[in-house]
């Protein structure tokens, strides 16, 4: 087993940049083109000192690992138990987008709320007078766990969320159709977009991580602002479905939960220990970094983080 250390990261990172090559950068997001493919960085939060390595200046937006956010939040506004009648806990198994599968689901709602139909449905489960309001308590949510205060959305790829969103568009109207969707849909995508068009770089990830995995205490206060039994949600969906439909995969060589978003990040939370932030923007057709998919695994690896077992 080795010891963290900066000197580690920048090892793995070079062992990892090649699997950029793999992946392609996602078109669609503002700014991302191939000039960003071979970029990789990482950071390692413990509480009490920050590891790195790499391009970690990039800011990236969250993407899908908006998701977890959310969900916190609905959690905390409505429970468990309403939260799990809207969504479902389990895996899917198919694209994150997939209209099919919410069909073939037969229970009128959506597999998960790491999939896009399922934090189209949390997002409607965060309380707040409108979408300005509820999305002005996310964004201090997230500058509160972070402890940066100077996270903002990013108005292009909002933008660019907005007019490329008609797939996700079509499953917030199928979700009102089944009662899914216990609002205006274009008021739930409006908070969408938004979530997923915040900038963050992997200090910010790293920092969502820590929060998971540290008892969901404000870094600032040490207050606890969410309770243990919805982090264990949380957690357990990540580690279930955070990766797409490589969540099995990533389970049994990771063994930590993990949520991954198409602009290549990727945030870990490695219960007690520390949170992980990862940009690598070149992705798979699952969705997942290919670079940040293979430092992961071999940083789980190095360190023995596997909460399963390790060798
Ligand atoms: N913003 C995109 C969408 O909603 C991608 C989300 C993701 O990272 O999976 O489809």
């Amino acid at each position: 087993m080795k010891q963290l250390s900066n000197e580690l990261l920048e090892e793995l990172i070079e062992d990892s940049l090649p699997y950029a090559s793999e992946g392609a950068v996602r078109p669609v997001i503002p700014f991302y083109d191939e000039t960003k493919k071979d970029i990789l960085g990482i950071t390692v939060w413990t509480g009490d000192a920050s590891y790195h390595a790499g391009n970690t200046d990039m800011y990236v937006p969250m993407q899908s690992t908006a998701k977890i956010v959310t969900l916190m939040l609905a959690l905390s506004d409505f429970g468990k138990d309403r939260v799990f009648e809207m969504v479902g806990m389990e895996p899917m198994g198919d694209f994150f987008n997939s209209i099919s599968q919410l069909e073939q689901n037969h229970t009128d709602k959506p597999f998960n709320p790491m999939v896009n139909a399922g934090a189209i449905a949390t997002s409607a489960l965060v309380k707040g007078g409108n979408v300005e309001e509820r999305f002005d308590r996310y964004m201090q949510f997230l500058r509160n766990i972070t402890g940066n205060p100077h996270l903002e959305m990013n108005e292009d790829v909002y933008k660019a969320e907005k007019s490329n969103g008609a797939r996700n568009r079509s499953l917030a109207y199928f979700l009102q159709s089944t009662g899914a969707m216990i609002m205006d849909p274009e008021e739930a995508l409006d908070f969408y977009f938004r979530t997923n068009a915040v900038m963050m770089c992997t200090e910010d990830f790293a920092r969502v991580g820590y929060f998971l995995a540290n008892g969901g205490r404000e870094p600032e206060t040490n207050k606890r602002l969410i309770p243990p039994e919805h982090l264990r949600t949380v957690k357990s969906i990540m580690l279930t479905s955070g990766m797409y439909n490589s969540s099995g995969q990533f389970a049994v060589e990771v063994g930590f939960p993990l949520k991954s978003g198409v602009s290549g990040t990727m945030i870990g939370a490695v219960p007690g220990r520390m949170g992980i932030g990862i940009v690598g923007p070149a992705i798979d057709a699952k969705g997942n970094s290919t670079a940040g998919g293979a430092l992961i695994k071999s940083l789980s690896q190095e360190l023995g983080l596997n909460m399963f077992g390790v060798d």
